[in-house]
Protein backbone atom coordinates (compact mmCIF):
# COMPACT_ATOMS: atom_id res chain seq x y z
CA UNK A 1 0.00 0.00 0.00
CA UNK A 2 1.52 3.64 -1.02
CA UNK A 3 2.15 5.65 1.90
CA UNK A 4 0.21 8.79 2.61
CA UNK A 5 2.31 11.06 0.28
CA UNK A 6 0.20 14.68 0.02
CA UNK A 7 2.13 15.19 -3.71
CA UNK A 8 0.81 12.21 -5.55
CA UNK A 9 -2.84 12.00 -6.68
CA UNK A 10 -4.97 10.05 -3.95
CA UNK A 11 -7.17 7.67 -6.47
CA UNK A 12 -9.84 7.60 -3.64
CA UNK A 13 -10.10 11.42 -3.45
CA UNK A 14 -10.50 11.39 -7.40
CA UNK A 15 -13.14 8.44 -7.48
CA UNK A 16 -15.41 10.87 -5.30
CA UNK A 17 -14.52 13.76 -6.87
CA UNK A 18 -15.57 11.90 -10.15
CA UNK A 19 -18.46 10.21 -8.01
CA UNK A 20 -19.64 14.39 -7.67
CA UNK A 21 -19.16 15.24 -11.13
CA UNK A 22 -21.30 12.57 -11.88
CA UNK A 23 -24.34 13.50 -9.76
CA UNK A 24 -24.00 17.14 -11.44
CA UNK A 25 -25.87 17.66 -15.01
CA UNK A 26 -23.86 21.00 -15.60
CA UNK A 27 -20.76 19.04 -15.89
CA UNK A 28 -22.12 15.46 -16.46
CA UNK A 29 -23.27 16.78 -19.68
CA UNK A 30 -19.64 17.80 -21.56
CA UNK A 31 -18.34 15.07 -24.02
CA UNK A 32 -15.59 14.93 -26.40
CA UNK A 33 -16.75 15.59 -29.90
CA UNK A 34 -15.27 13.44 -32.65
CA UNK A 35 -12.30 16.15 -33.84
CA UNK A 36 -11.34 16.42 -30.04
CA UNK A 37 -11.03 12.98 -29.60
CA UNK A 38 -9.56 12.19 -32.77
CA UNK A 39 -7.17 15.09 -31.74
CA UNK A 40 -6.41 13.55 -28.38
CA UNK A 41 -5.82 9.97 -30.55
CA UNK A 42 -3.41 11.63 -32.85
CA UNK A 43 -1.17 13.42 -29.94
CA UNK A 44 -1.09 10.85 -27.56
CA UNK A 45 -1.70 11.23 -23.87
CA UNK A 46 1.68 11.68 -22.99
CA UNK A 47 1.24 15.04 -25.39
CA UNK A 48 -2.03 16.33 -24.14
CA UNK A 49 -1.25 15.65 -20.65
CA UNK A 50 1.57 18.65 -21.71
CA UNK A 51 -0.47 20.22 -22.62
CA UNK A 52 -3.03 19.89 -19.66
CA UNK A 53 0.57 20.44 -17.19
CA UNK A 54 0.63 24.02 -19.68
CA UNK A 55 -3.10 25.39 -19.82
CA UNK A 56 -3.04 24.75 -15.47
CA UNK A 57 0.15 26.57 -15.12
CA UNK A 58 -0.66 29.38 -16.84
CA UNK A 59 -4.23 29.44 -17.02
CA UNK A 60 -5.00 28.65 -13.11
CA UNK A 61 -2.16 28.74 -11.18
CA UNK A 62 -1.84 32.41 -10.88
CA UNK A 63 -2.81 33.94 -7.54
CA UNK A 64 -5.12 36.12 -9.76
CA UNK A 65 -5.45 34.65 -13.18
CA UNK A 66 -6.08 36.43 -16.72
CA UNK A 67 -10.40 36.66 -17.15
CA UNK A 68 -10.42 34.61 -14.18
CA UNK A 69 -13.87 32.59 -14.86
CA UNK A 70 -13.45 32.94 -18.86
CA UNK A 71 -10.46 32.05 -19.60
CA UNK A 72 -10.98 27.92 -20.93
CA UNK A 73 -12.84 28.10 -24.09
CA UNK A 74 -15.98 25.52 -24.29
CA UNK A 75 -14.22 23.76 -28.04
CA UNK A 76 -10.61 23.70 -29.81
CA UNK A 77 -8.57 21.45 -27.49
CA UNK A 78 -9.86 18.05 -25.64
CA UNK A 79 -8.47 19.33 -22.42
CA UNK A 80 -10.90 22.39 -22.42
CA UNK A 81 -13.77 19.85 -22.68
CA UNK A 82 -12.00 17.80 -19.83
CA UNK A 83 -12.22 21.40 -17.73
CA UNK A 84 -15.38 21.88 -17.49
CA UNK A 85 -16.44 18.84 -16.97
CA UNK A 86 -14.23 18.57 -14.01
CA UNK A 87 -15.16 21.33 -12.86
CA UNK A 88 -11.44 22.88 -13.75
CA UNK A 89 -12.09 25.30 -15.84
CA UNK A 90 -11.59 28.65 -13.26
CA UNK A 91 -10.68 29.64 -9.52
CA UNK A 92 -14.27 29.84 -8.47
CA UNK A 93 -14.60 26.49 -9.58
CA UNK A 94 -11.55 24.87 -8.39
CA UNK A 95 -12.94 27.07 -4.75
CA UNK A 96 -15.84 24.99 -4.98
CA UNK A 97 -15.36 21.66 -6.30
CA UNK A 98 -11.58 20.97 -5.02
CA UNK A 99 -11.50 23.03 -2.20
CA UNK A 100 -8.69 25.07 -3.37
CA UNK A 101 -8.65 28.54 -2.05
CA UNK A 102 -8.57 31.30 -5.08
CA UNK A 103 -6.14 34.53 -4.07
CA UNK A 104 -3.18 32.60 -3.97
CA UNK A 105 -0.72 30.42 -6.65
CA UNK A 106 -1.23 27.13 -6.61
CA UNK A 107 1.16 24.60 -5.43
CA UNK A 108 3.12 21.78 -7.78
CA UNK A 109 1.18 19.07 -6.45
CA UNK A 110 -2.32 20.74 -6.67
CA UNK A 111 -1.49 21.49 -10.43
CA UNK A 112 -0.51 17.74 -10.70
CA UNK A 113 -4.03 16.72 -9.18
CA UNK A 114 -5.54 18.68 -11.40
CA UNK A 115 -4.00 17.50 -15.13
CA UNK A 116 -4.26 13.79 -13.36
CA UNK A 117 -8.77 14.84 -13.01
CA UNK A 118 -8.62 15.90 -16.74
CA UNK A 119 -6.41 12.84 -18.04
CA UNK A 120 -8.53 10.63 -16.07
CA UNK A 121 -11.81 12.15 -17.53
CA UNK A 122 -10.01 12.17 -21.20
CA UNK A 123 -9.44 8.55 -20.81
CA UNK A 124 -12.98 7.84 -20.37
CA UNK A 125 -14.66 9.89 -23.34
CA UNK A 126 -11.70 7.65 -25.65
CA UNK A 127 -14.65 5.33 -26.71
CA UNK A 128 -17.83 7.13 -27.54
CA UNK A 129 -21.03 5.96 -25.60
CA UNK A 130 -23.29 3.83 -27.37
CA UNK A 131 -26.02 6.36 -28.47
CA UNK A 132 -23.49 8.07 -30.25
CA UNK A 133 -22.16 4.87 -32.22
CA UNK A 134 -25.88 4.49 -33.55
CA UNK A 135 -25.80 7.57 -35.60
ZN1 LIG B 1 -15.22 27.47 -13.83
Amino acid sequence: MRTADHRSPNLDEIDRLFERLAASPFRSRFRLGPGERDYLAKKGRSTVSDHAADFVARRLAPSKPRNDGKQTPFRGHPVFIAQHATATCCRGCLAKWHGLQPGRPLEDFEQKRIVAAIMRWLESQQRPPPAEREN
